[in-house]
Order: structure tokens, then sequence, then C-alpha cells
């Protein structure tokens, strides 16, 4: 079958089966299936969808696309967490040497922020000399040295999904489960896992707005990774305020490091604990969640979890001692009194990139010096005046239009509300 009769028969509602899906990635990745090809046959699976099978087999065309990382025989159990993408989430920050601590390994491959939601990547390189351009042989030593690693994808993992995404971007077809499914599970099964937890962000701060659409993403993750042989899992989270309280790049190191010196939000700890307790009990190392979470508090009250980051962060050449100054603070305040709401969580990281905290496009360059300090979380009571929020960020116009969207984007009410739940779901058995 011919590229165009395999596009056709998405396009009229039929499965499309294993060899013809391999056929199609193969082709387009060597150049012989031109980017309009792939567009069609994008938009026909953003129409008509894919089932759990084909979805699996796209996600196996494009992780066959590139290499897949090789460990010796005996290594610890190898582990990772993604997450589909929030305001302020620096959990991996947190939760990648707190999980080295614990006999797994974690060779995380990272993105960038691009929109509202950022990148860990990002946040990583506001540490001075911080490396997130290392080679398969660095990642792969490094992790079986030190037991963990954040870095970038190189060009040898899922070559396709590169391609595919940059062609998704500018043909509208980026919100496909099957494709975003593909999409992800191809990176992180190229490290060859053993378990797999997904954070999938669920609110106004992210893609999935609502539960369902939330749910239909993670059982989709979760079905694809449990076939192909990683135990995976999902929790469906809140993303209907920001993370914490930090939202930007340096600032968000700082809070990821103070949580990991047993500090830092409430919010963020129970996140990163309730993730990595999925992980260690699926990897076999604790009985239950409960133990898992008593071994967390330990690390994190020891200076452990801290020590393993700044090992991390040196390995990377970053130095944790020389961060970079946060540009001058401005306050936002309350203009009546009240209970917070809601948050436009959207509108609170975009007033953050307008002032150069993020991403626009890809090409844009990043002032890892700005930030945004949220100081109420919904639920909480106002009197007029109060600190809502601490902007920082270089004077100018834009500042002055940014301070008046945050306030704008925070919402106070006259009847008291309850802060949403931080954990919505958990999919997978
Ligand atoms: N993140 C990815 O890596 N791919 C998508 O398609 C969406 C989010």
């Amino acid at each position: 079958m011919n590229p165009s009769q395999i596009i056709a028969r998405k396009r009229d509602g039929c499965r499309l089966t294993v060899p013809q899906i391999h056929t199609f990635i193969h082709g387009y990745t060597s150049g012989e299936i031109p980017d309009y090809q792939m567009a069609a046959l994008a938009m026909a699976v953003y129409l008509q969808g894919m089932d759990s099978g084909e979805t699996a087999a796209l996600t196996e065309a494009m992780l066959d696309s590139g290499m897949r990382f090789t460990w010796p025989v005996g290594s610890p159990t190898c582990v990772d967490k993604h997450s589909t993408g929030g305001v302020g989430d620096k959990a991996s920050l947190v939760l990648v040497p707190l999980l080295a601590c614990c006999q797994v390994c974690v060779p995380m491959i990272s993105g960038r922020g691009l929109g509202p939601t950022g990148g860990t990547l990002d946040k990583l390189e506001s540490i001075s000399g911080f490396r997130t351009d290392l080679s398969v042989a660095e990642i792969q030593a490094q992790t079986q040295r030190l037991g963990c690693v954040i870095t970038g994808a190189t060009h040898e993992i899922a070559p396709a999904d590169r391609k595919l995404y940059a062609l998704r971007d500018v043909t509208a077809t980026v919100g496909s489960v099957p494709l975003i499914t593909a999409s992800i599970m191809s990176k992180k099964l190229a490290a060859s896992l053993d378990v797999l937890v997904l954070d999938v962000k669920c609110g106004n701060g992210t893609f999935m707005e609502t539960p369902s659409a939330a749910c239909a993403l993670a059982d989709s993750l979760v079905e694809t990774g449990t076939r192909m042989g990683v135990r995976t899992r999902a929790l469906v989270t809140d993303m209907s305020q920001p993370l914490g309280r930090m939202v930007g790049n340096a600032v968000e190191v700082n809070e990821a490091v103070e949580t990991l010196a047993g500090d830092g939000p409430a919010d963020l700890r129970a996140l990163v604990c309730r993730l990595g307790a999925e992980l260690l009990v699926l990897a076999g190392v604790e009985s239950s969640p409960a133990a898992a979470e008593s071994r967390f508090d330990r690390l994190l009250a020891s200076g452990q979890a801290l020590e393993r980051f700044e090992q991390m962060i040196q390995a990377q050449g970053g130095d944790l001692n020389q961060r970079r100054p946060l540009a001058p603070a401005t306050e936002i305040r309350s203009p009546e009194s009240g209970w917070v709401t809601e948050m436009n969580t959207r509108a609170l990281s975009e007033a953050v990139i307008s002032v150069g905290g993020g991403r626009h496009v890809m090409t844009d360059v990043i002032d890892p010096s700005v930030g945004l300090e949220m100081m109420v979380r919904i639920g909480d009571r106002v009197e007029q005046g109060a600190r809502l929020a601490r902007l920082y960020a270089h004077r100018g116009p834009q500042c002055a239009l940014a301070e008046s969207q945050i306030a704008q984007s925070i919402h106070i009410g006259e009847q008291p509300v309850e802060c949403p739940s931080l954990i919505i779901d958990r999919r997978g058995a």
C-alpha cells in the first residue's frame, strides 16, 4: 500500500496495521515521504483517532526511528517520571535526586518550555555552567555513576518525533491523544525504562483543561507503556493554580533547592512524594506508598537528596553557589478584601513570558533572572492591600503591563472556596 492509500484508510476511519504504520514512519524519517503526506496523515489521525493497538504501533515506530539505551546486566531498576507540563512545575528537580538515593536510576530526558508551560532544561540552565547537551555515552556513564541525570534529547533519540512535532505545531494537530502519546512515549522509552510514572496535568494552566480530557490522555499513556513492557501509572494532578510559589527559571531552582533541604511549599513536596511513592512501589523497592514516603522524609530531612542534586549539577558542569541574582521585585496587592476564588494560571504564566521568563517561539532567548512569586493560593482569605504576588522583572512598560495582568488573573470573591485537591485521579492497575 502506498502512502496516499494509507492516508485514505485513516481518513475513512479504518484501522491501520502495524506494517502500514511502521512503513509510513520509516519513510517519513528517511525523507522518502514528504511533509505534506505526513501532515495529511496527522490530520486524519487527529480527526479519526487511533485505537490502543495503533497508538502502541505508532509509538514503537517512532521509538525505532532512533536508538535505545542499553544498561549493563545487574544495573539498578531504571525509572522515570514525565509531566505533561504545567506552570511552576519544578517537581523533576526535586524528584530525580531523591529517587537516585533509593537504589533506582533515573536517566531523565527532558524538554524546553514553549508557551505557558515551563521547561525543566530552561530552569536548570539558569545555573551557571550547567550542560543540558550530554551525549548518549555521557548520559549512560553519569546514570551508572551517580544514579541520575537530567538532560535534553540527543539527535539519536526518536528523530521521527523531532520532525513530526515541528510539523504538528504548524498544522493544528498537536492536541490529539494518540499523537501526544506516541510523541511522549517514544522519547521516554528510548531510555529503556523498567518503570514510568506520568504526571498528567489538568486545569487552566495546561493543555488538558478538564478531568475527562486529562484522564483520556493518562489512560492512553498508561496503556501504551504497559503494552510496551514498561510498568506504567499516571496521576492526574491539579493545574488550576501554579505548583508551589515560584514561576520562572532561577526562582524555581531556588524553590527546588529549598524543598530538597527539607523546606519548600507543601503542595510541591506532596506531589513529589506521591509520584516518587508510585515509582518505588512499582519498582519493588518499597512495599507501600507509606513506606516510600517516610523514606523520602528521611532523605529530605538529612540533606542526602540535596547532596545528590549538588553532585548532579556539578557532574553536568554547573555551580549552585554561582546562582544568578534575581531581577528587581515589585509587589502586586489585593484591590479588595475577600477570598481567592480562582486563578487564570495561563495568564500568570504569560505575564512571566512577557517579561522574558519564557518563549513564544523556540528561538526566543530566556532571561533566567525574571519570575513570579505567588503569595496566595485558592481558598486564602485576603484583606485589601495584602500582598498577592511579587514580580521579579526589569523595569519598563512591559513590566507594568505584566503587573496588571497578574492582578487581573487572581480573582477575589465574596464567598470562601475550598482549595482544589492536588491529586485528581490515579490511572493504571
Ligand atoms: N509533549 C510532547 O513531547 N509531545 C507532545 O505531543 C505534547 C507534549
